[in-house]
């Protein structure tokens, strides 16, 4: 028990990492410096404040210089972040799975949370986690060459097949080229059945999602609005950890 505590604190150690990576990747200012301030009013976060989750309640949500208030997103992220971290270490045991798998989560997180504020999946950052997977590869395989490269190509090809199918039946550009780039990566890491099943899993969850909340507010978002990347990371990490659950779920109810 004690050791699943820990875990998830430095799960969220990292959450609150991630949280500096949101913010500050999309507007282009480094990881490193400044340290934390305030968005708003730009004043300095003293360290005991920034601590995960705790921080975030001790200064009750709201900034201590400007009052202005802080995202709950922080302390979701935070917590976010350390359960997942802990799902990980008992789906797989303290090794390179655990490492790596992780990994792959946390850069999910910031592509999903980034991708819900700009609608865009940048670069730089699945090329970050590509050659992440790489280098873990080259020196510790997680997965056989062959899986990850069909994995890379299933995805990234079906993805872009969807994306040319969105073109001709919505008559504009439905699918970014970051989402392709996400599905070939995220193949690299799952293999080719496991990517695919997880993007279908995502267009699922995106599916039922705008009929929800179109059901329920008054502002219709349309099909070729929603940012889609939150869906497929949501997708590729439900699938990972009950993979097989989800498929013996699916099955039950098709046969
Ligand atoms: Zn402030």
């Amino acid at each position: 028990m004690i050791e699943l505590i820990i875990i998830f604190i430095l799960g969220s150690i990292i959450g609150s990492f991630l949280n500096v990576c949101i913010y500050r990747l999309p507007q282009k200012i480094s990881l490193v410096f400044p340290s934390s301030f305030c968005p708003s009013c730009k004043e300095k976060i003293p360290t005991w404040s920034n601590i995960p989750i705790i921080g975030f309640f001790m200064v009750k949500g709201k900034c201590r210089a400007c009052s202005s208030k802080i995202s709950k997103r922080y302390p979701f992220v935070e917590i976010l972040s350390g359960i997942l971290t802990v799902v990980s270490f008992m789906h797989f045991g303290l090794g390179v799975s655990f490492f790596i798998y992780s990994l792959f989560i946390y850069f999910l997180i910031v592509i999903a949370f980034i991708d819900l504020k700009t609608h865009l999946i940048y670069n730089k950052v699945l090329f970050t986690l590509l050659a992440a997977g790489i280098s873990t590869q080259l020196f510790s395989p997680f997965i056989t060459w062959e899986e990850g490269l069909l994995g890379f190509v299933a995805g990234g090809l079906s993805m872009f097949l969807i994306s040319l199918l969105g073109k001709v039946l919505f008559k504009k550009e439905s699918l970014g080229m970051g989402d392709v780039k996400l599905a070939a990566v995220a193949g690299f890491f799952t293999g080719w059945v496991n990517v695919l099943v997880a993007l279908y899993l995502g267009f699922v969850l995106a599916f039922v999602t705008i009929i929800i909340y179109n059901k329920f507010q008054k502002t219709q978002i349309r099909n070729d609005h929603i940012p889609l990347g939150p869906f497929l990371a949501l997708g590729l990490i439900l699938f990972l950890f009950w993979g097989d659950q989800i498929l013996q779920f699916y099955l039950s109810i098709v046969l």
